[in-house]
């Protein structure tokens, strides 16, 4: 039965057509204990880990030579080839250092791409890890949650709701299991599973004691001994279709590399005209002289053209994304970022992203009156108080006994002691809270052998209640169903009401009664939660599910309290200031809801909320409208959620919603931004989201989202420094050909004196260009980031504000160093009494240290380069490196007769440093300009309010 499948990895074969023994026998597993620690070790490195991957990872050599694959790199090592060769054929003529000096710095910046890269692959692929999936198993007999990479053939798989399943597996047991398998079999209902061998070949779809990697737990809980894992699973059979995913580009980086497609064109146009213009203007001499000139342009291309810029934006976009890790929001995508950057809606759960989840029954409402408990339930972490501690409660009723006790029995949660003594919940905190009231009872505690749960008919939230099915050992083992609920839903499945030790009709009197205790404890911001039972007839048992839940007994109602996460009050201020709506859709009763959405600051006093109920009876028009105004929706369904997405994505927003059960799946596939929570979300709701909230706190969004709106600012940041520099070096080469007569830049006989050599356009390239644009990359975020509005995802990157702050920057520094140059020669403008070389020197020193006046200048659009000016080291960094670099290009005689420079003097570096200065100047009046122009369209917008 067990065979080696084509790709080496054991599976078993036809596992649906075995029973559960005979597999678990020859798999050499345990029905009880699983594998041991040692045996999945074996079978770890036997089979290799549980993947779907079939393509080989990339070498980094690969990556490397990438880097020289573009068509203008290309052309320049065609001009350096040529050079040499023709250098070779002719003897005794001198080293073609141009040549080599290119050679080499062409080099230098395949390896700065390179570095770039694979350093933006690590962070990705860092990020790649903390959002790998998990499964339960058992091994060694002890229950553990480990990556599903990890899972290795004869695992025992324990499985329950959310749970996305790791790989094939034979069911050994399955208890209201419904899996969906839509991946694999196009089936978009979930299907019912259970544990019955079958006995004749059957297609995937009907393999009924089977679950397969890539599908999901819809409901119920089962337990299962992994078959196959990896390529050997079903899904590995169609692993051929997933594994061809293109590699994701973002709208950013699409409309970037629009950009720089563009941009070169225009810098193609420009240096063909340079070269053109020089050539026929110029006397040619010999082949060298033509070779110069088109090492001069090609230089021009390879440096103007931004082909870095791709590279720097990833680079950027992964270190932000490794930022908002840290801080405990993991993105998926890279894109997120910039959808994150626009999010005008936040629609968010409520119990425990806005509230601690710490809950604590404060009050108990029977029919017999009102107790309140005291005593904190929970301390911190978790943790509920000392055993020793007092544990108080007011005058006791039989039905607080009941009550109390009937909600525990009707739960999963567990309370444990530690090693310190300290108690902590195990389980759903909703469900440790009754536990940790009825400790606090003054009454008999019921020893643990009493009650036998047997069954259960399981919690869900679209249902909002469940029960259990017990049998009193005490009580002449008398079968009970206990459930509990959303006090409106429970009440309707309720026909008595326990009074004491009586139970009488529940009348509408009674009812009113109940309803009225729901409202006030609601009202008073508390979670509630109610309780009922009956007998079961000896006919009953729990295969009837739901159908068992009518003519129950009502006990009373719970009031739990559910203190909101200080830190959320603050940012959803901080969201109203940025401009963004927040929309609370929760499952908790309205009144509840309305409370703490007042009391959070979502919505203002009265403000009234939607429920599930009234969303069913809106159409989508009436929808439409009511998204407009409302902002807390309250016992609502996970179906509910998506309607209200869709509502407001087709007014134009960019929702970001959060979500934990397997049913908000597709709410959070619908938002631009679905959110799965780290901590409660289920493995599906995690593969759904696009961010993963590691805190399950709400605040930790409005961060993602600053951080966000942060990454995209930079990214506008070393935009308008890359282009407008590079705007500086394509218009200095430009303009003095165009202007060389004016500027003195002729020589004797007519011809035109370049201003730059090939050389030393390169070496800006590589000293200017990406160290400050990847310091401005990851430059701390401006203050006023969330104040204002959220970005249209319409609006360009670059607008045509940016653009003209690009030609007018470009062009102060074009004319700062060809006034210098002009300076410095006899002739011109401005007549000098320098060498060619010295002037040439000093125009390149200029627009080098331009282009660091300007990296302080483009960190922000309108503000002075002098706010924050120290605040980014790295920036700082990368301009002394610069500018190091430059005096040694300038000082270090090999450097000079490498590029053809000559030393200045302390009053020419004086000149140089003036000059160039120029942008710094022209930047800081014109953002004056910019600044003063909106202090008079606030003024002006003032006004009119008045
Ligand atoms: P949110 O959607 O903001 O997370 P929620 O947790 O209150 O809020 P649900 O989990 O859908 O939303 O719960 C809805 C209601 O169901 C609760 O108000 C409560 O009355 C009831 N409820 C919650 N948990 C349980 C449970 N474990 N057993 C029975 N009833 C529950």
């Amino acid at each position: 039965m067990s065979k080696i499948d084509g790709s080496g990895k054991r599976c078993i074969a036809a596992a649906y057509l075995e029973d559960v023994e005979t597999i678990v026998r020859e798999l050499d597993s345990d029905t009880r204990a699983g594998l041991s620690s040692a045996q999945a070790q074996l079978r770890l490195s036997r089979d290799g880990a549980n993947e779907l991957r079939t393509q080989p990872v990339k070498p980094a050599w690969h990556y490397l030579l990438a880097q020289f694959r573009d068509p203008l790199v290309y052309l320049l090592l065609v001009a350096v080839a040529i050079t040499l060769v023709t250098w070779l054929l002719v003897e005794g003529r001198e080293w073609p250092v141009d040549a080599v000096v290119i050679t080499l710095i062409v080099l230098a910046n395949a390896l700065l791409g390179f570095i770039q890269e694979t350093r933006s692959q690590r962070a990705v692929a860092a990020l790649a890890k903390l959002t790998q999936t998990t499964s339960s198993i058992i091994r060694d007999g002890v229950l553990s949650r480990i990556p599903s990479h990890q899972l290795v053939i004869g695992d025992l798989l324990v499985l329950s709701e959310g749970d996305s399943v790791g790989a094939d597996a034979r069911l050994i047991q399955a208890n209201a299991l419904r899996v969906l398998e839509a991946s694999l079999t196009g089936e978009s209902e979930a299907v019912s599973k259970n544990a019955v061998r079958l006995r004749i070949e059957v297609p995937l779809a009907e393999r009924s004691n089977m679950v397969f990697k890539g599908t999901a737990i819809a409901q119920g809980s089962g337990l299962g001994v992994i078959t196959a894992i990896g390529m050997a699973t079903e899904l590995g059979a169609i692993a051929h279709l997933l594994d061809v995913t293109p590699e994701e580009v973002t709208p950013l980086q699409k409309e970037v590399r629009e950009i720089g497609r563009m941009l070169a064109i225009a810098v193609l146009v420009i240096a063909s005209f340079v070269v053109v213009a020089v050539l026929m203007l110029t006397q040619i001499h010999s082949v060298d002289d033509v070779l110069r000139v088109l090492l001069l342009g090609v230089s021009l291309a390879v440096a103007a053209v931004p082909e870095g810029l791709p590279a720097v934006l990833s680079l950027v976009l992964a270190f932000g994304v490794q930022r908002m890790a840290r801080n405990k929001a993991i993105i998926k995508q890279l894109s997120s970022v910039e959808t994150l950057g626009s999010a005008s809606v936040i629609c968010t759960d409520k119990t425990g992203t806005l509230t601690r989840s710490e809950m604590t029954i404060q009050q108990t409402r029977t029919a017999s009156g009102n107790v309140a408990v005291s005593g904190v339930g929970y301390a911190p972490q978790g943790q509920i108080h000392h055993q020793d501690q007092p544990m108080t409660c007011g005058p006791v009723h039989s039905e607080n006994v009941l009550l109390l006790r009937g909600g525990s029995l009707a739960g999963n949660a567990a309370l444990a002691q530690q090693e310190d003594g300290t108690w902590v919940i195990q389980g759903d905190p909703t469900e440790g809270a009754f536990l940790v009231a009825e400790r606090k009872l003054d009454a008999p505690p019921r020893s643990i052998e009493r009650f036998e749960r047997v069954a259960e008919i399981p919690f869900t939230s679209d249902r909002k209640m469940m029960s259990a099915l017990v049998i009193d050992h005490e009580h002449n083992d008398e079968r009970l169903l206990i459930s509990k609920g959303a006090p409106d839903v429970l009440l309707q499945h309720c026909t008595q009401v326990q009074v004491g030790m009586d139970v009488v009709p529940l009348t509408d009197d009674l009812r009113a009664k109940a309803v009225a205790d729901v409202n006030e404890l609601s009202g008073a911001a508390l979670r509630t939660l109610s309780v009922a039972y009956r007998p079961l007839a000896t006919s009953e048992d729990g295969a009837a599910g739901e159908a068992l839940e009518t003519g129950l007994i009502f006990i009373g109602t719970v009031g739990i309290i559910d203190p909101p996460r200080k830190e959320v009050a603050p940012a959803i201020t901080e969201a109203h200031r940025a401009g963004i709506r927040i929309i609370m859709i929760t499952g908790d009763h309205p009144r509840t809801a309305t409370r703490i959405a007042e009391d959070l600051g979502i919505i203002q006093a009265g403000a009234g909320a939607l429920t599930g109920a009234d969303l069913d009876k809106l159409d989508d028009a009436a929808l439409a409208e009511a998204v407009k105004s409302n902002s807390v929706y309250a016992r609502v369904a996970p179906s509910h959620k998506l309607r209200i997405v869709d509502a407001l994505q087709a007014q134009g927003h960019v929702v970001a919603m959060t979500g934990d059960g397997v049913n908000d799946a597709p709410a959070l596939k619908s938002a631009n931004i679905g959110i799965a929570m780290g901590i409660t979300g289920t493995e599906v709701t995690k593969q759904a989201g696009k961010m993963i909230l590691a805190d399950d706190n709400f605040a930790t969004i409005v961060l993602a989202i600053r951080e966000g709106r942060g990454i995209l600012d930079n990214i506008r940041k070393f935009l308008r420094y890359l282009l407008s520099s590079n705007m500086g070096e394509v218009l200095t080469v430009f303009l003095a050909v165009v202007g060389a007569g004016v500027i003195g830049l002729v020589d004797e006989k007519g011809g035109i004196i370049l201003p730059l050599l090939a050389t030393q356009i390169l070496w800006i390239n590589l000293i200017t260009d990406a160290a400050p644009a990847i310091a401005m990359g990851i430059d701390p975020h401006s203050e006023d980031l969330m104040t204002r509005s959220p970005r249209r995802p319409t609006d360009r990157i670059i607008d045509a504000r940016m653009w003209g702050g690009v030609l007018q920057v470009g062009l102060v520094m074009a004319l700062a160093s060809l006034l210098t140059v002009d300076w410095m020669l006899p002739g011109g403008l401005i007549a000098g009494n320098e060498s060619l070389v010295e002037a040439r020197t000093a125009g390149f020193t200029v627009l080098v240290l331009a282009q660091l006046f300007n990296a302080l200048c483009a960190r922000s659009e309108s503000a002075s380069a002098l706010v924050g000016l120290f605040a980014n080291r790295w920036l700082w960094g990368a301009i002394a490196l610069a500018t190091a670099l430059q005096i040694a290009v300038v000082h270090w005689s090999p450097l000079n007769k490498a590029f053809d420079t000559s030393a200045l003097t302390l009053s020419q570096w004086g000149l140089c440093l003036a000059m160039a200065s120029a942008v710094f100047w022209f930047s800081e009046l014109r953002k004056l300009g910019m600044r003063l122009h909106q202090g008079k369209a606030i003024r002006h917008q003032k006004l009119r309010f008045f």
